[in-house]
Protein backbone atom coordinates (compact mmCIF):
# COMPACT_ATOMS: atom_id res chain seq x y z
CA UNK A 1 0.00 0.00 0.00
CA UNK A 2 2.80 1.98 1.00
CA UNK A 3 4.42 1.36 -2.18
CA UNK A 4 1.60 2.31 -4.18
CA UNK A 5 1.01 5.61 -2.61
CA UNK A 6 4.70 6.63 -3.62
CA UNK A 7 4.33 5.48 -7.10
CA UNK A 8 1.00 7.76 -7.04
CA UNK A 9 2.94 10.51 -5.79
CA UNK A 10 5.81 10.33 -7.90
CA UNK A 11 3.36 10.52 -11.18
CA UNK A 12 1.07 12.73 -9.86
CA UNK A 13 -1.70 10.66 -9.99
CA UNK A 14 -4.30 11.40 -7.10
CA UNK A 15 -6.86 8.46 -6.68
CA UNK A 16 -9.82 8.52 -4.75
CA UNK A 17 -12.69 5.51 -3.89
CA UNK A 18 -12.36 2.02 -2.13
CA UNK A 19 -10.19 -0.76 -3.11
CA UNK A 20 -8.13 1.28 -5.79
CA UNK A 21 -6.50 -1.28 -8.49
CA UNK A 22 -2.73 -0.50 -8.13
CA UNK A 23 -0.79 1.93 -11.21
CA UNK A 24 0.69 -0.20 -13.41
CA UNK A 25 3.52 1.07 -15.78
CA UNK A 26 3.49 -1.00 -18.73
CA UNK A 27 0.61 -2.09 -21.42
CA UNK A 28 1.91 -5.45 -21.32
CA UNK A 29 1.32 -6.06 -17.48
CA UNK A 30 -2.40 -4.76 -18.33
CA UNK A 31 -3.40 -8.02 -19.40
CA UNK A 32 -4.18 -6.66 -22.91
CA UNK A 33 -3.80 -8.84 -25.91
CA UNK A 34 0.04 -9.06 -27.34
CA UNK A 35 -1.46 -8.29 -31.01
CA UNK A 36 -2.66 -4.84 -28.95
CA UNK A 37 0.55 -4.45 -27.35
CA UNK A 38 2.53 -4.64 -30.43
CA UNK A 39 0.14 -2.33 -32.38
CA UNK A 40 0.15 0.53 -30.00
CA UNK A 41 3.94 -0.12 -30.15
CA UNK A 42 4.05 0.54 -33.42
CA UNK A 43 2.38 3.46 -33.25
CA UNK A 44 4.67 4.93 -30.91
CA UNK A 45 2.39 4.25 -27.82
CA UNK A 46 5.13 2.19 -25.75
CA UNK A 47 4.93 3.39 -22.41
CA UNK A 48 1.17 4.35 -20.59
CA UNK A 49 0.91 8.14 -19.25
CA UNK A 50 -0.07 8.74 -15.55
CA UNK A 51 -4.19 8.61 -16.44
CA UNK A 52 -3.50 5.34 -18.55
CA UNK A 53 -0.85 3.96 -15.56
CA UNK A 54 -3.63 4.45 -13.01
CA UNK A 55 -7.07 4.74 -15.41
CA UNK A 56 -6.82 1.47 -17.68
CA UNK A 57 -6.43 -0.93 -14.53
CA UNK A 58 -9.36 0.73 -12.76
CA UNK A 59 -11.73 0.36 -16.32
CA UNK A 60 -9.99 -3.35 -16.54
CA UNK A 61 -11.06 -4.05 -13.06
CA UNK A 62 -14.82 -3.13 -14.01
CA UNK A 63 -15.30 -0.08 -11.64
CA UNK A 64 -17.05 2.69 -13.19
CA UNK A 65 -14.64 5.89 -13.00
CA UNK A 66 -14.20 9.84 -13.06
CA UNK A 67 -11.28 11.03 -15.14
CA UNK A 68 -9.57 14.38 -14.91
CA UNK A 69 -6.64 14.64 -16.56
CA UNK A 70 -5.51 17.46 -18.84
CA UNK A 71 -5.98 17.93 -22.78
CA UNK A 72 -2.99 15.48 -24.40
CA UNK A 73 -2.27 13.23 -21.54
CA UNK A 74 -4.45 10.36 -23.13
CA UNK A 75 -7.82 10.00 -22.36
CA UNK A 76 -8.89 8.24 -25.38
CA UNK A 77 -7.15 5.39 -25.18
CA UNK A 78 -7.85 5.26 -21.58
CA UNK A 79 -11.62 4.54 -21.99
CA UNK A 80 -10.96 2.69 -25.77
CA UNK A 81 -9.15 -0.09 -24.62
CA UNK A 82 -11.21 -1.34 -22.42
CA UNK A 83 -14.32 -1.03 -24.62
CA UNK A 84 -12.49 -3.15 -26.69
CA UNK A 85 -11.71 -5.82 -24.26
CA UNK A 86 -15.52 -5.42 -23.13
CA UNK A 87 -16.99 -6.27 -27.00
CA UNK A 88 -13.90 -9.05 -27.58
CA UNK A 89 -14.95 -10.75 -24.02
CA UNK A 90 -18.88 -10.26 -24.96
CA UNK A 91 -17.83 -11.78 -28.92
CA UNK A 92 -16.07 -14.82 -27.04
CA UNK A 93 -18.95 -15.56 -24.63
CA UNK A 94 -21.69 -14.93 -27.00
CA UNK A 95 -21.16 -13.96 -30.50
CA UNK A 96 -23.17 -10.89 -31.65
CA UNK A 97 -25.63 -11.46 -34.03
CA UNK A 98 -26.57 -9.73 -37.12
CA UNK A 99 -28.74 -6.21 -35.77
CA UNK A 100 -27.44 -6.44 -32.25
CA UNK A 101 -24.89 -4.39 -30.27
CA UNK A 102 -23.35 -1.92 -29.43
CA UNK A 103 -21.35 -3.95 -26.50
CA UNK A 104 -19.67 -0.52 -25.58
CA UNK A 105 -20.89 3.36 -26.45
CA UNK A 106 -19.03 6.62 -25.94
CA UNK A 107 -20.70 9.73 -26.00
CA UNK A 108 -18.64 12.60 -27.41
CA UNK A 109 -19.79 16.38 -27.28
CA UNK A 110 -18.87 17.26 -30.91
CA UNK A 111 -18.77 15.16 -34.32
CA UNK A 112 -15.48 16.67 -34.82
CA UNK A 113 -14.06 14.55 -31.50
CA UNK A 114 -17.03 11.83 -32.46
CA UNK A 115 -14.82 11.03 -35.89
CA UNK A 116 -11.65 11.43 -34.45
CA UNK A 117 -12.44 8.60 -31.68
CA UNK A 118 -13.91 6.74 -33.88
CA UNK A 119 -10.79 6.59 -35.98
CA UNK A 120 -8.78 6.19 -32.96
CA UNK A 121 -10.65 2.90 -32.35
CA UNK A 122 -10.19 1.73 -35.86
CA UNK A 123 -6.89 1.89 -35.74
CA UNK A 124 -6.60 -0.58 -32.86
CA UNK A 125 -9.65 -2.79 -32.86
CA UNK A 126 -7.71 -4.27 -36.07
CA UNK A 127 -4.95 -5.47 -34.17
CA UNK A 128 -7.97 -7.71 -32.79
CA UNK A 129 -9.26 -11.08 -34.75
CA UNK A 130 -12.13 -13.01 -33.61
CA UNK A 131 -12.54 -16.42 -34.57
CA UNK A 132 -15.57 -16.13 -37.05
CA UNK A 133 -19.44 -18.04 -36.90
CA UNK A 134 -18.74 -19.25 -40.08
CA UNK A 135 -15.31 -20.67 -39.28
CA UNK A 136 -14.92 -23.10 -42.54
CA UNK A 137 -18.49 -22.45 -44.27
CA UNK A 138 -18.44 -21.42 -47.35
CA UNK A 139 -14.96 -20.53 -47.98
CA UNK A 140 -15.32 -17.94 -45.51
CA UNK A 141 -12.28 -16.68 -43.50
CA UNK A 142 -12.15 -18.19 -39.61
CA UNK A 143 -11.20 -14.83 -38.26
CA UNK A 144 -13.36 -11.34 -38.37
CA UNK A 145 -12.57 -7.98 -37.45
CA UNK A 146 -14.63 -6.27 -34.52
CA UNK A 147 -17.29 -3.85 -36.23
CA UNK A 148 -17.62 -0.55 -35.12
CA UNK A 149 -20.19 2.41 -35.90
CA UNK A 150 -19.94 6.00 -35.77
CA UNK A 151 -23.57 7.76 -35.07
CA UNK A 152 -23.67 11.18 -35.65
CA UNK A 153 -25.28 14.38 -37.30
CA UNK A 154 -24.23 15.86 -40.60
CA UNK A 155 -23.43 12.33 -42.60
CA UNK A 156 -25.75 10.50 -44.62
CA UNK A 157 -27.43 7.63 -42.22
CA UNK A 158 -28.09 4.75 -44.79
CA UNK A 159 -25.13 3.26 -44.77
CA UNK A 160 -24.98 3.47 -41.31
CA UNK A 161 -28.46 1.89 -40.89
CA UNK A 162 -28.33 -0.91 -43.49
CA UNK A 163 -24.94 -1.49 -41.93
CA UNK A 164 -26.60 -2.19 -38.85
CA UNK A 165 -29.11 -4.30 -40.20
CA UNK A 166 -26.48 -6.61 -41.65
CA UNK A 167 -24.20 -7.34 -38.96
CA UNK A 168 -23.55 -6.96 -35.23
CA UNK A 169 -21.95 -3.74 -34.30
CA UNK A 170 -19.60 -4.12 -31.29
CA UNK A 171 -18.36 -0.46 -30.53
CA UNK A 172 -20.44 2.66 -31.40
CA UNK A 173 -18.87 6.47 -31.01
CA UNK A 174 -21.69 8.92 -31.08
CA UNK A 175 -23.05 11.93 -30.21
CA UNK A 176 -25.60 12.06 -28.05
CA UNK A 177 -28.38 13.94 -30.49
CA UNK A 178 -28.15 11.83 -33.21
CA UNK A 179 -28.16 8.79 -30.74
CA UNK A 180 -31.55 9.65 -29.39
CA UNK A 181 -33.13 9.84 -32.59
CA UNK A 182 -32.22 5.92 -33.59
CA UNK A 183 -33.22 4.57 -29.68
CA UNK A 184 -36.71 6.49 -29.91
CA UNK A 185 -37.01 5.12 -33.94
CA UNK A 186 -35.96 2.13 -32.39
CA UNK A 187 -33.18 1.63 -35.07
CA UNK A 188 -30.70 0.89 -32.20
CA UNK A 189 -30.92 -0.88 -29.20
CA UNK A 190 -28.71 -0.69 -25.98
CA UNK A 191 -29.62 -4.20 -24.49
CA UNK A 192 -26.64 -5.74 -24.68
CA UNK A 193 -24.60 -2.64 -23.71
CA UNK A 194 -22.39 -3.05 -20.84
CA UNK A 195 -19.88 0.01 -21.13
CA UNK A 196 -20.30 3.33 -21.26
CA UNK A 197 -17.96 6.17 -21.49
CA UNK A 198 -18.88 10.10 -21.49
CA UNK A 199 -16.17 11.59 -23.30
CA UNK A 200 -15.16 14.94 -22.20
CA UNK A 201 -18.57 15.38 -19.92
CA UNK A 202 -18.05 19.35 -18.86
CA UNK A 203 -18.34 20.01 -22.35
CA UNK A 204 -21.08 17.72 -23.11
CA UNK A 205 -23.28 18.85 -19.96
CA UNK A 206 -22.17 22.59 -19.48
CA UNK A 207 -21.42 23.64 -22.45
CA UNK A 208 -24.45 26.15 -24.49
CA UNK A 209 -22.59 26.06 -27.68
CA UNK A 210 -22.73 21.98 -27.83
CA UNK A 211 -26.34 22.59 -27.02
CA UNK A 212 -26.30 21.39 -23.80
CA UNK A 213 -26.98 17.89 -24.06
CA UNK A 214 -27.75 16.78 -20.34
CA UNK A 215 -31.28 16.01 -21.50
CA UNK A 216 -30.35 13.79 -24.21
CA UNK A 217 -27.76 12.02 -22.15
CA UNK A 218 -30.05 10.98 -19.74
CA UNK A 219 -32.55 9.99 -21.88
CA UNK A 220 -29.79 7.95 -23.53
CA UNK A 221 -29.10 6.27 -19.74
CA UNK A 222 -33.17 5.08 -19.61
CA UNK A 223 -32.41 2.64 -22.58
CA UNK A 224 -29.71 0.40 -21.30
CA UNK A 225 -30.74 -2.57 -20.19
CA UNK A 226 -29.04 -4.64 -16.82
CA UNK A 227 -25.69 -3.94 -15.26
CA UNK A 228 -23.78 -0.75 -16.88
CA UNK A 229 -20.03 -0.20 -16.43
CA UNK A 230 -19.60 3.82 -16.64
CA UNK A 231 -16.68 6.03 -16.76
CA UNK A 232 -16.60 9.58 -17.24
CA UNK A 233 -14.07 11.80 -18.43
CA UNK A 234 -13.90 15.99 -17.72
CA UNK A 235 -11.27 18.72 -18.13
CA UNK A 236 -13.26 20.23 -15.07
CA UNK A 237 -15.59 19.11 -11.70
CA UNK A 238 -18.15 22.17 -11.27
CA UNK A 239 -21.17 20.86 -9.25
CA UNK A 240 -23.43 20.33 -11.99
CA UNK A 241 -21.09 17.61 -12.92
CA UNK A 242 -20.29 15.84 -9.68
CA UNK A 243 -24.40 16.21 -9.07
CA UNK A 244 -24.49 13.68 -12.65
CA UNK A 245 -21.76 11.58 -12.02
CA UNK A 246 -23.56 10.95 -8.61
CA UNK A 247 -27.01 9.97 -10.64
CA UNK A 248 -25.39 7.76 -13.21
CA UNK A 249 -22.36 6.73 -11.84
CA UNK A 250 -22.30 4.07 -9.18
CA UNK A 251 -19.10 3.72 -6.46
CA UNK A 252 -16.87 5.46 -8.86
CA UNK A 253 -13.48 6.15 -8.12
CA UNK A 254 -12.00 9.70 -9.08
CA UNK A 255 -8.70 9.46 -10.75
CA UNK A 256 -6.66 13.08 -10.97
CA UNK A 257 -3.47 13.80 -12.74
CA UNK A 258 -1.39 16.66 -13.10
CA UNK A 259 -3.85 19.15 -10.71
CA UNK A 260 -6.03 19.01 -13.63
CA UNK A 261 -9.53 20.60 -12.75
CA UNK A 262 -7.87 21.86 -9.50
P1 LIG B 1 -6.59 13.73 -24.34
O1 LIG B 1 -6.22 13.41 -22.94
O2 LIG B 1 -6.58 15.20 -24.61
O3 LIG B 1 -7.88 13.09 -24.75
P2 LIG B 1 -5.44 12.04 -26.38
O4 LIG B 1 -5.96 10.76 -25.86
O5 LIG B 1 -6.14 12.60 -27.56
O6 LIG B 1 -5.42 13.13 -25.24
O7 LIG B 1 -3.88 11.85 -26.68
C1 LIG B 1 -3.09 12.89 -27.19
C2 LIG B 1 -1.99 12.33 -28.07
O8 LIG B 1 -1.09 11.54 -27.31
C3 LIG B 1 -2.48 11.43 -29.19
O9 LIG B 1 -1.82 11.79 -30.38
C4 LIG B 1 -2.10 10.04 -28.77
O10 LIG B 1 -1.82 9.20 -29.87
C5 LIG B 1 -0.86 10.29 -27.93
N1 LIG B 1 -0.66 9.27 -26.89
C6 LIG B 1 -1.62 8.73 -26.09
N2 LIG B 1 -1.09 7.88 -25.21
C7 LIG B 1 0.24 7.83 -25.44
C8 LIG B 1 1.34 7.11 -24.87
N3 LIG B 1 1.15 6.25 -23.85
N4 LIG B 1 2.57 7.33 -25.36
C9 LIG B 1 2.76 8.20 -26.38
N5 LIG B 1 1.77 8.91 -26.98
C10 LIG B 1 0.52 8.74 -26.52
MG1 LIG C 1 -9.76 13.71 -25.33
Amino acid sequence: EKERREMRDELGIIAEGTEVPPPIDSFAAMKLPRALVRRLDEDGIVKPTPIQMQGLPVILSGRDMIGVAFTGSGKTLSFLLPLLMACASAEMKAPLTRGTGPVGLVLCPSRELARQTYEVLIKFSNALTMPSNAAGAGGETPFRNLVHMLCMGGVDAKPQMDQLRVEPVHGMIATPGRLKDYLNRRRITLSRCTYLCLDEADRMILDNESGGFEEDIRHVLSFFEGRRQTVMFSATMPTKIKDFAKSALIEPIMVNVGRAGA
